[in-house]
């Protein structure tokens, strides 16, 4: 028996150990970090060997096999030396791929990634399918494939989950758009970025289906004079009504009583629906599974309606592109909180919206001089606020009845927060205690 060792402690680290473990290989899992006592746990349960604080290389130089963490970048110098040593390194959806006939819908992109994968998950489960979620949300895919199987599995995976794949071959895959994102890892090269996103369908055979997006440069780009071999599915990001969905001009599908708002969610829910009617899903069947459909948190998540105010967290919107379908998508007039880390932002693209929509802005960030530079010719009211409570405050006494208050940041939360996680529940719990 191959052995193998898992390096990275995580979700996917830990499913990838405990599924090596029930296929009998020897084991032993290494992080240089410290593990969080619930994966701690669970190695211990299942009786894997592991160290953390510690990377053990002469442990790790016995394996025949590495599953790594996609967070361990391939350049790392660990990584680096296991190549050299011929050592074969691989993410955990290629090794838990490797075990499973179930079919397999595959969904990445640089935007719309987990809210697709919810959707379509919640679509075939609303059906009856016996289906996980997994990959960079839900469960680990391997530990499910371990101990809790299923006959469908929906995974949402990122470039670096892409990029350790070898024979990985899902049944459906969708690739939804290619903006630049993570450039750091790709040695600052747009190409190789969109390389590694087009390395979903790299094993898909004919009769696989490939759901893909035609406005998007990168994508139409790449496919120019390459032959596709699975069944192509286009999707376009049409901006006429927002909430009706028409196949080919034969079912229609009604999106108005959903929580999918805006010409992104119209797009990502086309997707999910192309992913389950190739799958047999029953056009009655995806109407009700829309209509049921709650996201994860933090994507224009309405919180309450207050003396006429409403108040949206859209904390996930950590770059300006999400911010500009967050504006599509919320009717005006908006106080919005925005700001915190700047990743080099060009507010261009959304400043059409905000003069349109946006009576009053409140910058919530350490250092807010950008923001407050490019809007204060075209929006009336900017104030700023160092803290979520001081931030909403601000925003009731700018928001009037019918108004909506929405938290649609644009920008890292590093400076006053956790992360994005963080920064929406603090902004939903302040908002819920008003209510109460
Ligand atoms: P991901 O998992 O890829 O980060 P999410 O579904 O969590 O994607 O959405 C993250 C943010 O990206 C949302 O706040 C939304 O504003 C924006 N977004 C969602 N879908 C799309 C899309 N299809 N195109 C562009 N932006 C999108």
């Amino acid at each position: 028996m191959k052995k193998i060792v898992i390096l990275g402690g995580g979700e996917s680290g830990v499913g990838a150990a405990i599924l090596a473990n029930v296929k009998g290989h020897p084991v032993f899992l290494s992080d240089s970090g410290t593990l969080k006592a619930v994966y701690r746990e669970k190695l211990e349960t299942n009786n894997i060997p592991y160290e953390e604080n510690n990377h053990d290389r002469a442990r790790i130089f016995e394996a025949d096999l590495i599953v790594k963490s996609p967070g361990i970048p391939d350049n790392a110098p660990l990584i680096k030396a296991l190549t050299e040593a011929g050592i074969p390194v691989i993410s955990e959806i290629e090794f838990a791929g490797k075990h499973t006939n179930s079919v397999i819908i595959g969904i990445t992109g640089s935007n719309g990634k987990t809210t697709t994968a919810n959707l379509t998950y919640h679509l075939l489960k609303t059906a009856g399918f016996d289906v996980g979620l997994g990959g960079n949300i839900g469960h680990s895919f391997a530990e499910m494939v371990a101990v809790a199987p299923h006959e469908y599995y929906v995974l949402e995976l990122s470039s670096f989950q892409l990029d350790g794949i070898e024979y990985f071959q899902p049944d459906v895959s969708v690739l939804l758009n290619i903006t630049p994102d993570h450039l750091d890892r790709y040695d600052y090269k747009m190409e190789n970025y969109i390389a590694s996103k087009f390395r979903i369908i790299k094993n898909q055979e004919e009769e696989d289906v490939f759901i893909f997006n035609t406005e998007d440069k990168n994508i139409v780009d790449f496919l120019k004079n390459k032959e596709l071999l699975p069944n192509g599915i286009t999707v376009k990001m049409q901006t006429e009504d927002p909430s009706k969905i028409s196949m080919d001009g034969e079912v229609e599908f009604d999106l108005t009583n959903t929580t999918l708002k805006g010409i992104h969610n119209r797009f990502n829910a086309e997707c999910a629906i192309h992913a389950a009617l190739s799958q047999g899903v029953s056009a009655a069947d995806i109407q009700r599974g829309l209509e049921g459909f709650k996201n994860s948190p933090h994507r224009l998540e309405v919180i309450a309606t207050i003396d006429g105010v409403t108040y949206i967290n859209d904390s996930k919107a950590t770059n300006v592109d999400s911010v500009y379908y967050a504006l599509q998508a919320v009717e005006g007039p908006i106080v919005l909180i925005i700001g915190g880390v700047d990743k080099g932002n060009d507010y261009g693209a959304i400043l059409p919206l905000i003069k349109e929509k946006v009576k009053g802005i409140v910058c919530l960030g350490i250092d807010n001089e950008k923001i407050k530079a490019t809007f204060s010719t075209i929006v009336d009211e900017i104030v700023e606020a160092d803290s979520m409570e001081m931030a909403i405050k601000k925003s009731c006494k700018m928001a009037k009845s019918g108004d909506q208050v929405l938290l649609s940041p644009a920008c890292a939360s590093f400076d006053l927060f956790k992360n994005y996680v963080d920064r929406g529940e603090q902004f939903t719990e302040i908002i819920k205690e008003f209510k109460s």
